[in-house]
C-alpha cells in the first residue's frame, strides 16, 4: 500500500490508523482542538510549510504543553511526563528543524540496567528474560497475537514481566493493554512493507540528521522535555499565521469550526473526545539522596513493580539516567510513580516504602510533583479504531499511538500531506 519512501521516513507508524481526512488540504484555515504536544507539533510543521494557511491552536489550559511539563527546585530537575525518548527519525528531524540539536543529549549509557521488584527480590531485565519465559512459549503466544486483539497478558506468557512492562508504558496491568496498540510491528497488525524489515531499518538508520544512540538507548533533553515544547511556543510565535486560543474549552468539533467559520472537515482533534474511554490516574513523587546515602543502589534507568500491594509502580533513576544534569553536584535524584489505583492517598506510605525499596537513609529532598492520566487502551482498541469511519480528523497520544515518538512521527504524517 505504501512506497518503500514512506515506510523509510515513517517506519512502523505506517501500521498505525491515520485517522486524517484527504481534503484537509484544501482547507485555508485550520482549526486545532488540544495544545499539547501533538496540536502544537502539527501546528507548527503545517503553518511553516504553509504560510498561506491560518492555523487557530485552541487549548483548555492557561498555557501549551498538555502533559509535558518540567518541575525544577535550583538545580533538582524532573519531568512529570515523558522525560526520555527512543530513537525515531521524526523525532530527530524536528528537534534539528527546531534548533534545539546542541540541548538533545543520548542517554547515559551506564544506567541501560531495568529491574522489576515482586516484592521480595529484584530481578534483572535483559535478553535472558525471554530465555525464562520460554522461546517456544513466546514464540507460541506471539503467534497467537497476531491473530490480533489480544492483550499484552496474552502475547507475554509471563504475568509479572507482561504487567511490569505495561506499568513502564501506560501505567496499566497487561490484561488491560491491547497488543496490536503498544506493538504493532510485533503482531503484525496492519499494512506490511514492501521489503524486508531489516533492510528498512538500516535505511531509516541513514536518514538521521543527529546522531544514531545505539540499540536501547534514549535521548533527553537539557533542562527537561520542557525545553522542547517551550521550543515550539517560541517557533510558533514567530508564524505570523498561526493564531493561539488560551482558556478556552472546547465542547465538540461543531464548536471549533463555528468560533473560526470553518467547516468541521478542517477542525484537527488533538484532545481527548467526550466518547473516549476512561484514563488511570497516577502522582509522581520525587526524591533526592547525598549521593554516599544511596551508594548501594545501582546506577540504573529503574524498577518496575507489577505487585499491586505497593503503591508504587516504578521508580525511574532520573539523574543516573539523563546526560544533562537532573541533581545537584554529589546527589542522585530518584522519580516515584504512584498509581491512584494502589495508593489510598497517604504520603507517609510512599516514602515508607521508598526506604524498603531504595534506601533506609533520610532524604533531603522529598515531594509530590503532581498528578497525571493516561487513556486506557483496551484488547482489540486498534482493531476497532482502524476498521471505524473516518468522520473527523483525530490525532494525539488519546486516540492514535501513546508515545512521544508516535505523537511526533504523526504530525509530521499530517504535515506530509500538505
Ligand atoms: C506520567 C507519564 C509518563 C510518560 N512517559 C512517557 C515516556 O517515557 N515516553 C514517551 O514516549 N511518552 C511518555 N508519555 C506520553 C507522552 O507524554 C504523550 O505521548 C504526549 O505528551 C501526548 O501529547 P498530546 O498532545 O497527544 O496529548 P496531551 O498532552 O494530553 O494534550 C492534549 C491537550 O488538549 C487539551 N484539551 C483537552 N480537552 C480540551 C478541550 N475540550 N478543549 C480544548 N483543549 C483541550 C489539554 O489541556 C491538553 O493540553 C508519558 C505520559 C505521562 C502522563
Amino acid at each position: 500500500m505504501y512506497s518503500l519512501q514512506e515506510w523509510i521516513r515513517h517506519g512502523d507508524e505506517l501500521r498505525r490508523p491515520f485517522h486524517v481526512l484527504p481534503n484537509i488540504t484544501s482547507s485555508r484555515h485550520i482549526a486545532i482542538v488540544g495544545g499539547g504536544l501533538s496540536g502544537l507539533t502539527i501546528a507548527y510543521l503545517i503553518a511553516k510549510k504553509r504560510s498561506d494557511i491560518t492555523i487557530t491552536l485552541i487549548e483548555e489550559n492557561k498555557s501549551l504543553g498538555g502533559v509535558i511539563s518540567t518541575w525544577k527546585d535550583g538545580e533538582w530537575c524532573c519531568d512529570l511526563a515523558v522525560n526520555a525518548t527512543r530513537p525515531h527519525p521524526a523525532v530527530w528531524r524536528l528537534v534539528d528543524d527546531i534548533g534545539l540539536a546542541k540541548k538533545f543529549l543520548p542517554s547515559n549509557p551506564a544506567a541501560n540496567r531495568r529491574w522489576i521488584y515482586d516484592g521480595v527480590k529484584l530481578q534483572s531485565l535483559n535478553f535472558l528474560t525471554a530465555l525464562k519465559i520460554g522461546p517456544l512459549n513466546l514464540y507460541n503466544s506471539m503467534k497467537k497475537a497476531r491473530e490480533g486483539g489480544c492483550s499484552i497478558e496474552e502475547m507475554i506468557p509471563d504475568n509479572k514481566i507482561a504487567d511490569a512492562l505495561t506499568l513502564g508504558i501506560v501505567n496499566d496491568v497487561a490484561a488491560n493493554v491491547d497488543a496490536d496498540f503498544l506493538f504493532p510491528s510485533l503482531t503484525r497488525f496492519g499494512h506490511e512493507p514492501p521489503k524486508k524489515w531489516s533492510s528498512i531499518k538500516r535505511k531509516i538508520k541513514r536518514t538521521y540528521p543527529l546522531f544514531v544512540p545505539k540499540r536501547g538507548s534514549v535521548a533527553s533533553f537539557d533542562g527537561g522535555m520542557e525545553t522542547l515544547v517551550n521550543e515550539l511556543k517560541i517557533q510558533i510565535e514567530k508564524l505570523q499565521n498561526v493564531k493561539v486560543m488560551l482558556d478556552t474549552r472546547i465542547e465538540n468539533p461543531r464548536q471549533a469550526a463555528d468560533i473560526c467559520n470553518v467547516p468541521e472537515t478542517s477542525v484537527i482533534w488533538a484532545a481527548p473526545a467526550r466518547e473516549d474511554r476512561s484514563r488511570n490516574k497516577l502522582s509522581i513523587f520525587v526524591v533526592g539522596y547525598r549521593e554516599e546515602d544511596v551508594d548501594s543502589v545501582s546506577v540504573g534507568y529503574g524498577t518496575l513493580i507489577p505487585n499491586s500491594n505497593i503503591p508504587i509502580s516504578g521508580i525511574l533513576h532520573e539523574s543516573d539516567i539523563h546526560s544533562s544534569k537532573r541533581a545537584p553536584e554529589g546527589h542522585r535524584l530518584f522519580r516515584i510513580m504512584v498509581p491512584h489505583s494502589r495508593w489510598d492517598g497517604d504520603h507517609k506510605k510512599i516514602i515508607a516504602h521508598v526506604r524498603e525499596l531504595l534506601t533506609k537513609a533520610d532524604p533531603i529532598l522529598f515531594e509530590h510533583i503532581g498528578e497525571r492520566t493516561i487513556p486506557e487502551y483496551p484488547p482489540g482498541y486498534l482493531s476497532e479504531i482502524s476498521q471505524s469511519e473516518v468522520t473527523l480528523n483525530r490525532v494525539g497520544w488519546n486516540f492514535s499511538g501513546v508515545s512521544l515518538t508516535h505523537v511526533i512521527a504523526e504530525a509530521e504524517r499530517v504535515a506530509d500531506l500538505f
